[in-house]
């Protein structure tokens, strides 16, 4: 049973690698006419942009408007509109929404191009802070310390650095759902990686009871030097989404694999919640393959994706309490 629902774990997971699709929207001869001509008269039908011309009259907008301007240059403002109007001679025809640019069309609020991904976004960031503090909480003021203050448990400051790399690539989630620009989908993708890096560290080190320092760093540098490696690779050589896919969800397989045998084998007292947390993890990565366009233009897979790693991460922050929990009793016990 447990071979089988790791057969179609890693089978699933592969299947995300091939997932990658082309934007038959943007191939279209009347959008790709439309915002050429947008970019010349920097109009789509009656709607006009500031930005397309020389800026003149910028200044006396109010500051919100101003922003929005800066966000949202006169290229995207094309594209966005000319996307929409796009989008309506089709809902017309009754034909279902295309993808535009590797994106679906998703309605902007505000500044926001995918409010529902940016809310979810921040909302998974805040759980990290929840769950961070209150572990902090638990292993400082609930667990016994040491006598010179330090706790039991020897995974507490690497669980901690976790807590807050995790916040941080939250927020640059957030960002890049905000507005998809060069920069803040460099930064989302290093963030993304250098975690998903440093949690398959963690997993090692924890699930094969690593506590020497020396060997901690052994263990850990050949992946931090290829994530290292793999970062610079994104950033200045090619962002070169194939390749990220594979090494993100290579990284995310053996992550989970680390953690789902370790559960399968380990008489660990919360096993049960590993396994909640490997299993709802591969299964919310089902919603990637499935990739459907945003419902009322808002929320698509990609969303709802995010939506289910909040309910994850409340049980990760709990297992990890559990962890600190156990480890601190059973070397306590040893002690005695
Ligand atoms: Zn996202």
């Amino acid at each position: 049973m447990r071979d089988r629902s790791l057969l179609l774990l890693i089978s699933s997971l592969l299947l995300v690698v091939g997932a990658v699709n082309g934007s038959p929207g943007d191939a279209d001869p009347s959008y790709r006419s439309c915002v050429e001509q947008c970019g010349v008269s920097g109009c789509v039908g009656d709607k006009c942009f500031l930005q397309c011309g020389d800026g003149e009259g910028l200044e006396q907008e109010p500051i919100h408007v101003m922003l929005e301007r800066r966000v949202w240059d006169c290229q995207s403002e094309c594209r966005f509109h000319c996307m929409l109007s796009r989008e309506d001679e089709r809902r017309q025809l009754g034909l279902g929404p295309v993808k535009y640019h590797g994106k679906w069309p998703f309605r902007r609020i505000y500044v926001a191009q995918e409010p529902v991904s940016v809310a979810l976004s921040l909302l998974n960031l805040f759980m990290h802070f929840l769950g961070l503090l209150s572990f902090y909480n638990f292993v400082y003021k609930k667990l016994p310390l040491r006598p010179d203050g330090r706790t039991h448990y020897e995974y507490t400051v690497l669980w901690l650095a976790y807590g807050i790399l995790s916040m941080s690539s939250w927020f640059w989630s957030a960002v890049f759902h905000s507005r998809d620009v060069n920069i803040t989908e460099k930064l989302d993708y290093s963030f993304a990686v250098a975690l998903l890096g440093y949690s398959l560290i963690l997993a090692i080190l924890r699930a094969f009871d690593v506590r020497d320092e020396a060997a901690r760093v052994m263990l850990a540098a050949p992946i931090i030097a290829f994530v290292t490696t793999h970062i610079l690779y994104l950033n200045f050589y090619q962002l070169d989404y194939g390749l990220n896919m594979k090494v993100c969800v290579a990284m995310g397989v053996a992550q989970l694999l680390v953690w789902a045998i370790w559960a399968g084998i380990s008489r660990h007292p919360s096993r049960r919640k590993l396994w909640a947390v490997v299993i709802g993890g591969a299964a919310a990565m089902l919603l990637e393959i499935y990739d459907f366009p945003p419902y009322h233009g808002l929320v698509d897979a990609h969303a709802l994706w995010h939506a289910t790693t909040i309910p994850l991460t409340c049980l990760w922050w709990s297992f990890i309490k559990k962890d600190a929990d156990f480890r601190t009793s059973t070397l306590l016990k040893k002690k005695k």
